[in-house]
């Protein structure tokens, strides 16, 4: 449930209401929006009158129910407002949101050793990506496959990360872990694999670096708002939906299917800010441009792409990877989408050749 506040609510009104809200047992939280002030209201309300609260106060404009099972990711809940997430990195904050230009990320997807992490952070940065992604823990389906190089790589990105000033984000698989791998990233990834970790959520919720949430590969779009709403619930209003393919019936062509049309949906149900993974939702580089200029058409608000020195003797993910390359061209392309939508920060770069 929402309570909507008149415009020049008085601030010892609306905490007044917020009080009477507690004492019937429901946790209010302010929503402050450009003209608005909500209070959203979490807990059993499903026996609540809408018209009873709205009696509370005489500055209440309008009681609305939240329908959705997901109260604080729904954009219900924020009144229709975008919600922005702050990166804040050693080159400066990075804005995700409706209202922002469109971020991407890139790097490769694992770490594998200094040279090759600080030569694609440099090159990516080069050519307009505001952070770096790389992966210290790896989900691997076999047990036998490169698992990452774990601690140490961590170490690595830090160097990336001072070498260039770009935020890093990283995924996170084992609570464990969870503590120094935030000394490292700005962001912390949670994989597609641990979408419904709800353990692992809970403790991403209860830490303040913002968290790049993948959809499962088989979840829903309610399961994934679901599990988002475990992060929001526990505290972390920074969260970030990250589309990366689901489950394809043809995989001869396609590693996954890539939902593009997550984001007018997800525009439709949520505040939060939408990535599209054009890597992991196609498995084969040549198809990342094509899906890439398609996400910003459709309205993402980033991207995070796959890109490695030499995808042929990548340690993982390799035929997904775009070499540095075809990343700088692929940046311009980009760039002729991302000014026809009207959200392209980044300044023009140079060809490599
Ligand atoms: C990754 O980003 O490298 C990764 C493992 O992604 P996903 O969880 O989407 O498979
Ligand atoms: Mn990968």
């Amino acid at each position: 449930m929402i309570v909507v506040m008149k415009i020049g609510s008085p601030e010892a009104e609306i905490t007044r209401i917020s009080e009477e809200l507690k004492s019937r047992g429901l946790t209010p939280e302010k929503i402050v929006g450009k003209h608005k002030v909500v209070i959203g209201l979490v807990g059993e309300t499903a026996a609540l009158d809408p018209l009873q609260i709205q009696e509370v106060s005489p500055w209440i404009e309008q009681v609305l129910r939240v329908e959705q099972p997901f109260k604080r990711a729904s954009l219900t809940f924020r009144h229709g407002q975008a919600s922005e997430v702050v990166v804040e990195t050693p080159n400066g904050e990075v804005y995700f949101g409706e209202h922002h230009p469109i971020v991407v990320i890139a790097g490769p997807c694992s770490v594998e050793n200094e040279q090759m992490i600080v030569e694609t952070a440099q090159r990516v940065k080069a050519a307009g990506a505001k952070l770096l992604r790389g992966g210290a823990y790896k989900p691997r389906t076999s047990p036998y496959a490169f698992q990452g190089h774990g601690e140490s790589a961590l170490g690595l990105l830090a160097a990336a990360r001072e070498a260039t000033g770009l935020g890093i984000v990283t995924e996170v698989m084992d609570t464990a872990d969870l503590d120094k791998i935030a000394e490292v990233a700005d962001v912390v990834q949670i994989g597609a694999r641990n979408m419904q970790n709800f353990s692992l959520l809970k403790k991403v919720g209860a830490q303040p670096k913002p968290v790049l949430l993948k959809r499962g590969m088989s979840a829903t779009i309610e399961e994934w708002l679901m599990a988002a709403e475990y992060i929001l619930a526990a505290g972390n209003p920074n969260v970030i939906l990250c589309e990366r393919g689901i489950r394809a019936f043809d995989r001869q062509y396609a590693r996954n299917t890539l939902d593009l049309a997550v984001v007018p949906v997800l525009r439709s149900l949520t505040h939060l800010p939408i990535m599209i993974d054009p890597s992991h939702g196609t498995g084969k580089a040549e198809y990342v441009p094509a899906m890439s200029l398609a996400a910003i058409a459709a309205g993402c608000d980033s991207l995070m792409i796959e890109v490695h020195p030499n995808p042929a003797k990548a340690l993982s993910d390799g035929p997904q990877s775009l070499p540095p390359e075809r990343f700088d061209r692929l940046m311009q392309e980009l760039a002729v989408i991302g000014k026809a939508v009207g959200r392209w920060a980044q300044p023009p770069v140079a060809l490599a050749h």
